[in-house]
């Protein structure tokens, strides 16, 4: 397989772009990352045009795969030719709004934003604000992009360099999946605790579910100590338990809701979404400060909610999620027989192979990192990309199926994976 274009280019942006890339995970393919052209329903074509299964799908916002519905593509295309955006409101926030308060059963109102990041930033905000404390309680190894407030690990040391040790001593990083520890920071920190912020589901590391009642736990320590219930829904929105998210699959009713990747159909976006009481404390009609030049794009949302629309319409989740069943279910027999020493994990549309040491399930972050990860990355993964498979550019993220993914994409995965293990 000639990769020489992306190699040359590459080597070209590593004196433009700070590593050569304008997001840290682009760069941890060995030896150089991978420049795309262009992609077509469940495939991508590389800058040689070498063309592959694409299991990247965008890191989560492709729910439909690269070739969008033609409702999709005029959608964004009328909405580009009126004018790209406008610093004055339009329909287009209100019927997008409209349609995530109808499907997501604990979100009444939404605040657009431009990022999962942002939209995190500006959750943990609105918690502290509306509670008057500033502690927040996240999970070791869960990921709400890269803000303050949230890279932060151990007895809260800041996991960056310019982070003020002032600022993340206010987090309070926990376990997933560790009911004790939930128990114990509540104990010692309960009155100052503004909000627990959790995943659903652990997607930016391996993919790790929670344990039966481990959520439930969450939901009461912080009712018992009036603390809200934040859920990062960024990657599990509109993906895990389709239209009525991951909060719907699992009969769930946080306090505020963080989404991104999906709701904006291919394009930036983030949103916050809660109970009007809270949310209303947003300016203007509330005091906690929130403002974003781009926040609602008309392009962004005409994507993002005809996406939707057409995910409600069509049979996209019966198909993304059995893609997903046949997907994890081979890989499983695969495993089972080449690697019992590995697991496989995800639920619905997201799966993986985690190269862990003794074919124990990952409870948690840590478990993810003490697996075999330089296998992965440096061994496996490339294995996998000269088989015209595509896998996320590192151990830690997850892949994700598309309504462009065939069953064919699927087999064609599972025997590469058979044939690389
Ligand atoms: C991707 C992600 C974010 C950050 O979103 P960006 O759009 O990359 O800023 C936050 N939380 C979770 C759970 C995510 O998966």
């Amino acid at each position: 397989m000639n990769r020489d274009t992306s190699r040359d280019l590459y080597d070209r942006a590593l004196d433009s772009l700070p590593g050569g890339v304008n997001s840290s995970v682009r760069a941890a393919p060995v030896p150089y990352p991978t420049f795309v052209r262009s992609g077509e329903d469940g495939h991508v074509v590389d800058a040689d045009g070498n063309r592959y299964v694409d299991w990247v799908m965008g890191l989560g916002p492709l729910l439909l795969g690269h070739s969008l519905p033609d409702r999709v593509t005029s959608a964004i295309q009328s909405r580009t030719a009126d004018g790209p955006m406008f610093g004055m409101p339009t329909e287009l926030e209100v019927e997008h709004a409209e349609f995530v308060t109808r499907h997501v059963p604990s979100v009444e109102m939404v605040r657009f934003v431009n990022s999962g990041t942002e939209a995190t930033v500006s959750a943990v905000r609105l918690a502290r604000g509306y509670t008057g404390r500033e502690k927040v309680v996240v999970m070791e190894s869960g990921y709400h992009g890269a803000q303050e407030s949230t890279l932060v690990e151990g007895q809260g040391e800041p996991s960056s360099p310019g982070i003020p040790a002032s600022f993340a001593e206010h987090t309070l990083p926990v376990p997933f999946n560790d009911p004790e520890a939930a128990h114990e920071v509540f104990e010692e920190h309960g009155d100052d605790i503004a909000a627990v912020l959790v995943e659903p589901v652990l997607a930016n590391k391996g993919i790790v579910e929670p344990e039966p009642g481990y959520h439930e736990t969450l939901r009461d320590l912080a009712d018992d100590h009036g603390a809200l219930l934040v859920w990062d829904e960024v990657i599990t929105g509109f993906r895990v338990g389709g239209l009525q998210c991951a909060q719907g699959k699992y009969g769930f009713d946080p306090d505020l809701t963080t989404f991104g990747k999906i709701i904006g159909g291919g394009f930036p976006v983030g949103a916050i979404g809660g109970k009007t009481e809270i949310m209303n404390e947003f300016t203007p009609s509330g005091d906690v400060f929130q403002a974003g030049t781009f926040s609602g794009h008309p392009v962004t949302m005409a994507a993002g909610l005809e996406t939707l629309r057409y995910a409600a319409e069509e049979d996209v989740y019966d198909h993304v999620n059995g893609l997903g069943d046949q997907l994890r279910s081979g890989l499983e027999d695969v495993v089972e027989d080449q690697a019992p020493q590995y697991s496989v994990v995800g639920t619905d549309s997201l799966f993986k192979v985690v190269f862990t040491r003794d074919g124990e399930r990952p409870r948690n972050g840590g478990d993810v990192g003490d697996a075999s990860v330089e296998r992965w990355n440096r061994v496996f993964r490339p294995q996998m990309q000269d088989r015209g498979i595509m896998l996320s550019q590192n151990q830690f993220e997850s892949q994700f199926v598309a309504a462009g993914h065939t069953e064919e994409d699927v087999e064609r995965t599972i025997e590469a994976y058979a044939d690389a293990l």
